[in-house]
């Protein structure tokens, strides 16, 4: 191609971007994002950024690439994009519009959600003058927050609507371990407990409760941002992601999609797979750049994602299915590290490890090579997984 076109300056798109430099590609190249500045990294937006420890995650990127920031798709055509700040013609085409938060209320000064480093630096600021905190969705992300929060002593109130914290990661019976951490960290988890709205005051629960907070912390979710591709041919699910194939092309010519916004078909898992992981956003946007310069090479990786939070490292590889049944490898309620895994047959499909990094490392190598275990020995913690 001679002018390639990447919508999307996260870090599928800047990888995605560095990637066709480096494969040795000479001709015009544009990143289009509507974000006000370049590529960044997230996850410290959570941890060291809200800490304080660092103030800018801005990623490097190769020379000779025309960055277009403030700039915002609106939609897409066979052949050109249309933008906030004009048309951009193209050969080639990387869709890498991530995803963006689902919003319970708009942003103000009392509420807060957080995905870009401008609301990073708006919650670091609030959370200096705040003495409490609600945070609505026991997530990732608000868990994260929540840990900081309690680490300034301020009281901190996690709210959601099922019966179990970080649901849509995990089964209940697993993640009812977790509860005892909030405590532990002087935090008010509630479950249960949907949200009816927030108000002047703080979050108005569905059963006539209350928690009133300073601040409102929203950490519900996200959905891919593909609005801008509806009528383009392009293929999306009803849940706003990119339908692609496993080279990760999502169209007619040459138009592929990475990172947040992409759901590709997992020969390593027998399913179609979309994540929201850093791992698969700078993987993925690798391959895609890959295969826009005709390599034509499969994307089926092993998901891998990690988390900081109530003072604890997470760490998940693979994929499970909801109704997959898993083994617990050491004792969740002891201090110690622990993990659990999940099995098909004699294959291990996935790893959630607490505190256990080479559990963590032995999954992820197990689960790529598809080599049989047996579930027994895997759940002795003095058998080293790869020796089972
Ligand atoms: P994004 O990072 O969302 O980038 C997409 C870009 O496209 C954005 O700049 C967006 O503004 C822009 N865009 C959207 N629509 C348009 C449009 N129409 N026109 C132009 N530009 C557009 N993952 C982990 O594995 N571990 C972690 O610990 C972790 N922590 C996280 C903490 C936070 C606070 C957040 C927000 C995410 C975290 N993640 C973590 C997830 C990880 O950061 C994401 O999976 C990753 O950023 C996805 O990259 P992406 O490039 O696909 O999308």
């Amino acid at each position: 191609p001679r002018r390639i076109v990447i919508v999307g300056g996260g870090l599928a798109g800047h990888t995605a971007a560095t990637t066709l430099r480096a494969e040795g590609y000479d001709g015009e190249l544009i990143l289009v994002s509507d974000e006000p500045c370049p590529p960044y990294d997230r996850p410290p937006l959570s941890k060291e950024l809200l800490a304080g420890t660092v103030d800018d995650t801005t990623l490097l990127t190769a020379h000779d690439i025309e960055v277009r920031t403030g700039s915002r798709a609106l939609r897409l055509f066979p052949d050109a994009v249309e933008s906030t700040t004009g048309t951009y013609s193209f050969d080639g085409l990387v869709i890498a519009t991530g995803s963006s938060p689902i919003r319970l209320a708009d942003p103000s000064p009392r509420v807060h959600e957080l995905r870009t480093g401008f609301d990073a630096l708006r919650l670091r600021e609030a959370l200096r003058t705040a003495s409490s905190v609600a945070v609505v969705g026991a997530g990732w992300i608000g868990n994260e927050v929540a840990t900081r929060a309690a680490a300034l002593n301020l009281e901190v109130t996690v709210i959601d609507a099922a019966s179990a914290p970080l649901a849509r990661a995990m089964p209940a019976p697993l993640a009812e371990h977790f509860v005892p951490w909030y405590a532990d960290r002087g935090i008010d988890l509630r479950l249960g407990a949907p949200v009816d709205g927030v108000d002047e005051r703080g979050v108005r629960l569905a059963d006539g409760g209350r928690v009133d907070a300073d601040l409102v912390v929203m950490g519900v979710g996200a959905r891919p941002a593909t609005g801008w591709l509806h009528g383009s041919g392009v293929p999306v699910a009803p849940d706003g992601a990119v339908e692609a194939d496993a080279t990760l092309r999502a169209g007619p010519g040459s138009v592929y999609a990475a990172g947040d916004a992409v759901r590709w078909p997992s020969s390593l898992f027998g399913d179609r797979l979309r994540v929201e992981h850093w791992d698969h956003a700078a993987a993925s946007g690798r391959t895609a750049a890959r295969n826009l310069l005709g390599l034509g090479e499969p994307y089926d990786p092993v998901p891998y994602f990690w988390s900081e939070q109530l003072g604890h490292r997470i760490q998940y590889v693979g994929h499970h299915r909801p109704a997959d049944t898993f083994v617990l490898r050491g004792d969740p309620t002891g201090r110690g590290p622990w993990a659990a895994l999940w099995f098909q047959g004699p294959r291990l499909r996935a790893a959630l490890s607490i505190d256990d990094p080479r559990t963590t490392r032995d999954a992820r190598r197990l689960i790529a090579g598809r080599v049989p275990l047996s579930a027994d020995r895997a759940a002795d913690p003095d058998v080293r997984l790869n020796e089972t």
